[in-house]
């Protein structure tokens, strides 16, 4: 059960999804999506050409160069980075309006932005997925048939760096089992909804329960002298 349920209110984060193409993450994402009502999908602006299943302003915001150059010199952008030959960035608005509305904000981004957001967003969690292992990737990715044979090759020879930045992350799962890596990753956000970080109203909790005990608790025989003679023999 969350603190929040338990009369403790918990302050929402970003939730960081970074792993090597064709790992998941997009897959895992939508997934947890479909769980929870408080978890919101970070869409990025991007300079890559649409998938023929995707939506503008659904799965990316599909700009082109110049826009996305607007974009970061006004400042609009949390995060951004070249990856795979194309511009991703995080809309700023992303951050800001899932604080606003109370959610957990999804971002699917890569290992450049992860670094970036530590320093915009110190509360956000950050999860690392990996494959099971390099012939899974492959094959995953080949499947998924979204790239043309020079793209998938450029993604796959950049997996190797991506991987070995996974001990600068928070959490690690491979995504086996699909059904098991959501749990897994479900479980991360409801255990870092008990972080003392995330508990901004923990003081004034804290202050009710030692109201709550003080009416429990007989006083001394002796009254007030009785109390501070106590006091005086503790220090
Ligand atoms: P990413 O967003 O990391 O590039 P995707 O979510 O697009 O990866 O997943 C790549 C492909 O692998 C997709 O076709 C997806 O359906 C498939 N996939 C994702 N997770 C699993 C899994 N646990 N088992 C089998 N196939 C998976
Ligand atoms: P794809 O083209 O497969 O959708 O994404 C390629 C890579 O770009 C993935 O590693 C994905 O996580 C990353 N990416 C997507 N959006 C962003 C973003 O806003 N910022 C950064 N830095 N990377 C992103």
């Amino acid at each position: 059960m969350s603190p929040a349920r338990r009369g403790l209110p918990c302050r929402t984060f970003p939730v960081v999804l970074s792993a090597p193409s064709g790992a998941g993450k997009t897959t895992i994402a939508r997934r947890l999506r479909e769980r929870r009502g408080d978890v919101v999908f970070s869409v990025s602006a991007t300079t890559r050409a649409p998938r023929r299943h995707e939506r503008n302003g659904v799965d990316y915001h599909f700009v082109p160069v110049d826009e996305f150059r607007r974009m970061i010199d006004a400042g609009e952008l949390a995060e951004w980075a070249e990856v795979h030959g194309n511009y991703y960035g995080t809309p700023l608005a992303n951050l800001t309006r899932a604080v606003e509305r109370s959610q957990f904000l999804l971002l699917d981004i890569d290992v450049q932005g992860a670094r970036q957001i530590r320093k915009v967003a110190a509360d956000a969690v950050h999860v690392f997925i990996l494959p099971p292992n390099g012939d899974v990737l492959a094959e995953r990715l080949l499947r998924r048939g979204s790239e043309g044979e020079e793209v998938r090759q450029r993604r796959l020879s950049n997996a190797c760096g991506e991987v070995q930045s996974a001990a600068e992350f928070d959490y690690v799962v491979v995504n086996d089992d699909l059904d098991a890596t959501v749990d897994a990753v479900e479980k991360i956000l409801a255990t870092e909804s008990h972080r003392v970080q995330h508990l901004p109203e923990m003081g004034a909790t804290l202050e009710r329960i030692c109201r709550e005990i003080g009416k429990h608790v007989a006083p001394p025989p002796g009254g007030a002298r009785e109390i501070a003679q106590t006091q005086e023999r503790s220090q």
